[in-house]
């Protein structure tokens, strides 16, 4: 039998993948496993993996592959995540050496798989297709002691045409609400200030599981009391289910940030069709604009696919249009490509690349002069800071409520205390700024 001491944990994608890995080295470390940072002290290397681009994928593909070509004692191997859901049937021949595939359903049986791998000898996979609320969330090792991620539902209903997340993390499962508080309870009993709510589509929260009789702004009034959480913030949200409840819950909830990530993907109706956004462009714009009614110091972030199939470059140019009305304060901007087992591979991907990198930067470009604009507004205005961690250079580094990136001096002691910070300069993303209050540089 092997005897296994370290194990090297490597987190691709989304932000539930990074709280996925988080609950994995929790169960790992209570195993009696000691986390290494390189590859070559450990017994044992897990990816967990991310699908959403064909570049994600490939990267892994790469590097696993390296991994079996290398003639040193083998430590086990294991692949989880999105990947392990949308390639189960070929992983095992592509990559031969991979000892154990677990699904994003199956989280929870990871010491189970590591012990068939080292009992047997064999090959393990386990790629459930649904989620089961069994997890243990509370055993999740956070390496951030500022925030941290909470899930509270998995799983999307949603179906875009080019996205992989109903196939690889099934349908959409709530956790509930008792077990949401007790775990937002301890950390704020542990000292953790400010917490993300995550799924990937948080807005349906509760819609599955009608005996919760809690919907998401529900779930935000009933978060917002417990003592020491100081925000509160969510991601991510389709535009359809962002509600006037949820609005009113943003502008009266003290904890809840006013920083709606709501993505179009596209400025153009046809190619929102095409995507199966199931909202147009005007439906879009009304709900933003009830957002700017109700919460007028909002910002809005955004989630774009330049190069759809068929997009044609006035449609292109309908998407800048929207970045010129809404003025996004974040832009997470992508070209298309095509994920197998998708509706959108029936599509022709007929966009050359050339074509889509230039869309992208242009986008790029356009958007990151709102943001310089945004904070040349900012210049001499004083903003919250949520301090987390120091930079390289020693500044402290924290966050606004609307989620602007802020540096500052100060000492160590300010990390995860929320400090008055005078704007005086900035650069690309980064907002400069003096601490209002005196304190010894550390
Ligand atoms: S809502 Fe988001 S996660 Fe769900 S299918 Fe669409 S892009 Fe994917």
């Amino acid at each position: 039998m092997r005897d296994l001491k370290s194990f090297y944990i490597r987190t691709y994608g989304c932000q539930m993948n990074e709280l996925d890995s988080e609950i994995m080295i929790g169960q790992l470390q209570n195993r009696g496993l000691k986390r290494v940072y390189e590859e070559t002290q450990a017994d044992l290397l897990l990816f967990n993996t991310c699908s959403i681009r064909d570049l994600a994928e490939r990267k892994v593909m790469g590097k696993i592959g390296q991994l079996g070509r290398s003639t040193k004692k083998r430590p086990i191997i294991g692949l989880t995540g999105c990947m392990a859901m949308a390639k189960k049937d070929t992983l095992f021949k592509k990559l031969p050496h991979i000892d154990f595939i677990l699904g994003t359903n199956n989280i929870t049986d990871l010491n189970e798989v590591l012990n068939d791998v080292i009992n047997t000898g064999k090959q393990s996979i386990r790629t459930n297709k649904e989620f089961e609320e069994n997890l243990d969330y509370l055993v999740a090792k956070r390496d951030d002691k500022v925030k941290a991620y909470v899930s509270i539902i998995r799983g999307c209903d949603k179906f875009c045409t080019y996205c992989v997340v109903p196939y690889t993390r099934g349908k959409e499962v709530s956790r509930p609400p008792e077990d949401i508080e007790a775990e937002v309870r301890k950390l704020a009993a542990d000292g953790y200030k400010e917490i993300t709510l995550l799924g990937q589509n948080v807005n349906s929260y509760g819609k599955d599981a009608p005996e919760f009789n809690c919907l998401f702004h529900d779930l935000l009034y009933r978060l917002d009391k417990i003592d020491g959480i100081e925000r509160i913030r969510f991601l991510t949200s389709h535009p359809v289910d962002i509600t006037l409840d949820l609005m009113y819950a943003i502008r009266d909830l003290p904890s809840a940030c006013e920083f709606v990530h709501f993505p179009i993907q596209a400025g153009s109706d046809r190619i929102l069709r095409k995507m199966h956004r199931i909202y147009n462009k005007t439906q879009y714009f009304e709900k933003v604009d009830q957002l700017k009614q109700i919460v007028p110091n909002a910002s809005i972030g955004t989630d774009i696919i330049v190069g759809f199939p068929t997009e044609t470059e006035s449609e292109f140019l309908e998407t800048c249009e929207v970045f010129e009305k809404i003025n996004y304060s974040v832009a997470f901007i992508y070209t298309f490509s095509e994920r197998k087992g998708t509706p959108a591979m029936r599509f022709k991907d007929d966009i050359p690349q050339e074509v889509k990198d230039e869309r992208l930067k242009q986008l790029m470009g356009l958007h990151q002069m709102q943001v310089s604009k945004q904070h040349q507004d900012l210049l001499g205005q004083t903003v919250e800071v949520l301090f987390d961690k120091k930079n390289k250079n020693g500044q402290l580094k924290g966050r606004t409520r609307c989620w602007r990136k802020v540096i500052a001096e100060g000492s160590d002691s300010l990390i995860g205390t929320i400090q008055p910070v005078k704007i005086h300069s900035f650069n690309h993303q980064t907002l400069i700024g003096e601490l209002l209050i005196k304190q010894p540089i550390s």
